[in-house]
């Protein structure tokens, strides 16, 4: 520490709350002993600390039953059902999810509603009733202490600005501020899908126990999320991670961003479907051409070659700027990997560094559909571990 300023013993007990409030959130139960372990202090704090937590109402502890071994056994710390929760709301191109999350990431109750291209003041209007709804269904002593919304766009975080989401036809939206007049004195963050997507992953998905990680996930548009050293990169203003708009191909179809042959425009669904042939959109069109290309129909198979080419030499890129210990591959991508694997593992055996190549698995995410609506939710809970109030 280069501060010449004495550290408080109230700011390193804070630190110490914060940091078993964040084992416990992670990793949604533990015992005293494995606190101890994991933080390296004694029993006798962390047996105060737990206290100090299950006073504020947010956790409980209780002792394991099974028998009268030698030994009294450790308590089991756990996040209290009735404690905080985060409202963490999905904005989707055709719905809208919305759910309360409890500490250690645990979905209480969730809506989903259906709603096209909706504007701006229907998803306002939306996720003002959620919220409602959604504490008539939990406990009466369960709090709401934040709100976290993922957006299918570039979001400029600390303003809660959604700059661009074009499959939703949004420009310069202040949602973060529209939501702060319908839910006053909340904490209110908002956050581009895919990065929340990589959060997720990283906290309870199938990166949980990596530092390093790089999320791609594709379906119409192609986005994704770097974790660096287990930090999210957001970049200056939360723009960063914008690997769908690296360029491919100068002379590529022309993008939504202003450029053209962005990655999105070479290996996105409408990307497939076009050297499919198939003028239909939608995922019924694509699930079609992907189970065409399995069955060996040739225009298909093709195609999907062709997607898998493109994702293998974008993969390569992201492998030798960002050395991660695996890239989590998703959605629509996920099945071009599973399909076409070879072509993927050719172009990074020709276009990936050797020795970064040798270590970096192809992975799929773990959480399904859910990874953005529980990136909200990790996104919303900052605040609350940080300083564990
Ligand atoms: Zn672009």
């Amino acid at each position: 520490m280069s501060r010449s300023t004495v550290v408080r013993p109230e700011e390193i007990r804070r630190h110490n709350l914060s940091q078993v409030l964040r084992e416990i959130h992670r990793y949604g139960e533990l015992t005293r002993a494995e606190l101890t372990t994991s933080l390296g202090l004694n029993r006798s704090t962390i047996g105060d600390l737990v206290g100090d937590l299950v006073r504020r109402g947010m956790v409980d502890e209780h002792v394991p039953g099974g028998g009268d071994k030698a030994g009294r056994p450790s308590h089991v710390v756990a996040p209290r059902p009735d404690g905080p929760y985060v409202l963490a709301v999905e904005l989707d191109v055709e719905r809208i999810v919305s759910a309360a999350v409890g500490l250690g990431g645990r979905v209480h109750v969730r809506r989903e509603t259906t709603i096209v291209e909706p504007a701006p003041g229907e998803v306002v209007d939306r996720i003002a009733a959620d919220a409602l709804a959604l504490a008539a269904e939990m406990p009466a002593s369960a709090t709401l202490v934040g709100v976290g919304v993922s957006a299918p766009g570039t979001v400029h975080v600390t303003e809660g600005l959604v700059v661009h989401a074009p499959n939703i036809r949004w420009r310069d939206v202040p949602l973060g501020q529209a939501l702060a007049e319908r839910l006053p004195g909340l904490d209110i963050r908002i956050g581009n899908n895919a990065n929340l997507g990589a959060l997720a992953e990283h906290q309870r998905g199938a990166a949980r126990q990596m530092r390093d990680v790089v999320y791609v996930t594709g379906s119409v548009g192609v986005g994704g999320g770097v974790i660096v050293d287990g930090t999210l990169l957001q970049g200056s203003n939360g723009y960063a991670g914008e690997i769908g708009h690296i360029m491919l191909d100068p002379d590529g179809p022309s993008c939504h961003c202003g450029s053209n042959g962005c990655v999105e425009t070479i290996i996105g669904e409408h990307a497939l479907l076009r050297y499919a042939g198939v003028t239909d959109l939608g995922p019924a069109a694509v699930a079609a051409v992907l189970a065409d290309a399995e069955r060996g129909s040739p225009r298909a198979a093709e195609a999907v070659v062709r997607v898998a080419t493109s994702l293998g030499r974008t993969l390569a890129i992201l492998i030798n700027v960002f050395n991660p210990e695996a890239v989590v591959v998703g959605d629509t991508l996920a099945e071009i990997l599973r399909i076409e694997c070879a072509t993927i593992e050719r172009e990074l055996a020709h276009r990936a560094k050797a020795e970064s190549r040798a270590v970096t698995p192809l992975i799929t995410p773990a959480l399904g559909r859910d990874s953005a609506l529980i990136g909200a939710s990790e996104l919303a809970f900052q605040h609350v571990l940080a300083s564990a109030v």
